[in-house]
Parts: C-alpha cells; structure tokens; sequence
C-alpha cells in the first residue's frame, strides 16, 4: 500500500534527519510518479503529498490537465527545447537544465506564459558518459553567468544523480561535490540554495550531504511497470 510505504520513507528520513541534527523542514519529498497512473498521483495526494515529479514533458503536461487537486509539478528528466512550451504553464520547478540553449528557450516561454519559472542547473557528479548535466564548477558557473541576463528565468538551486551503486562512498562523493558547488555559487550570479539530491536507493545519504529536495519514486509507489503505458494501467 502506497500509505505504509510512505509511511516508512517518512520513518527513515526522520531518522536521517535526527542522526545529522537536520531540520525536517528543511526537506520536501518530490514524488516520482513518472509511469504511475493518475489515480495513483490522487492517492498519494490524499496521503499527504503535495510535489510530483514526471520525467516526460507530454506525460506532466497530460496528467496535469487531468487532476484537478492542487498538486505541485517538478519536471526532472532531460527536457527537449521543442518541449518547453508543453509544459511551461503546468510546471513549477525545473529541476534538469543543463545548457544556456534550453535556459534561453524556459526564458521566452515563460515570458510568454507570463511567468517567472523557477529552475536548477543539472551537475553530472558521477562522470557517466550516459548522465546529463554541466560537468564541473567552470561550466556551471558560465552557465549561470550567461543566464544572468534572462529575466523570466529564477534559478534557485543544483540538481544532480548519483550513480546507481551499492557503494556508499561513491553516492556520497556525488552529493558533497553538488553542496560544494551550491555552497560556491550560492551568492555569485543567482541565490541557489537547494540541493535536489537523492533518490530511492539513495536519499538517506543525500540528507546527510545537505539536500534540500528528495526525489524518490520506487520507495513510495513500488515498482512500476515500464512496459506499460501510464495511461493504460
Ligand atoms: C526516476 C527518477 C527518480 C526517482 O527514482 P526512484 O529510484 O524511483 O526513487 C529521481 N530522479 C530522476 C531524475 C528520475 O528520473
């Protein structure tokens, strides 16, 4: 049941929080609820949460104009330019931008959308070739640079995934290296003080790094079924 597998994300991240001398309210759970129907996105609303996160622009777009709950949409996945206008007026955070091409592209849909859209800039801490994201200090800080002159635009923290490994040194490596950045860039260009780190095999560690947003999908909603789409289920 969806109730008692929050129940325990909520359980272990109280913990976490106790163990570093954190603040719960420091923390908010983005629900992944990529693949799951909308049904499932009402349940987990009524249990208690408020923040989803998709990681296709048609799929946030779609679900959002179909729930009418008050819900709170993060977009987390490696988003398109041509896709920006798709989900400009449904989406709060976009928590995957990673190149000045896609900034500029959220500045003018926004504009038109008559919005400021709040973003992160995406770090690849791990290395892997297959991962998105700016690749060390000097190309984010450009990055922020650069995006200092677009208006509709308010970049408010790093993103970052680590790799999916059971070794905990590597995971915590990731997510110091994305609070160091943060800790630098925090005042340059924009204020940037969230981290959104962690995932399901992963969001204890990233807590006790500093993140700030936990996007955990699995750990809340099981497994779900890839093959299928989410709409048919
Ligand atoms: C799917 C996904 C998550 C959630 O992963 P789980 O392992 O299901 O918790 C978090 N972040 C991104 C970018 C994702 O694509």
């Amino acid at each position: 049941m969806l109730i008692d597998n929050l129940k325990i994300v909520q359980e272990n991240i109280q913990n976490s929080v106790q163990k570093c001398n954190r603040n719960l309210n420091e923390l908010r759970i983005v629900a992944v609820s990529k693949m799951n129907p909308v049904e499932r996105i009402i349940e987990a609303y009524n249990a208690g949460l408020f923040d989803f996160g998709e990681n296709k622009a048609l799929e946030l777009r779609d679900k959002s104009e179909i729930i009418n709950q008050d819900v709170i949409w993060h977009f987390i996945g490696h988003l398109q330019t041509n896709k920006v206008k798709n989900i400009i007026e449904k989406v709060d955070f976009i928590h995957s931008v990673e190149n000045f091409k896609l900034a500029v592209e959220i500045n003018k849909q926004a504009k038109k959308a008559n919005k400021t859209q709040n973003i992160f800039f995406e770090v690849n801490t791990s290395g892997e070739s297959a991962k998105y994201g700016l690749k060390n200090y000097d190309e984010l800080s450009e990055l922020a640079s650069k995006c200092e002159e677009l208006q509709n635009i308010n970049p408010i923290g790093l993103m970052t995934m680590a790799q999916f490994t059971n070794d905990e040194n590597i995971i915590r490596n990731s997510f110091s290296q994305l609070r160091e950045f943060r800790d630098k860039i925090s005042n340059k260009y924009f204020l940037i003080k969230e981290l959104s780190m962690g995932m399901t095999n992963d969001y204890k560690i990233a807590i006790e790094e500093g993140a700030t947003m936990l996007r955990i999908g699995a750990a809340i909603f099981g497994n779900s079924d890839y093959s299928l789409s989410w709409s048919k289920k």
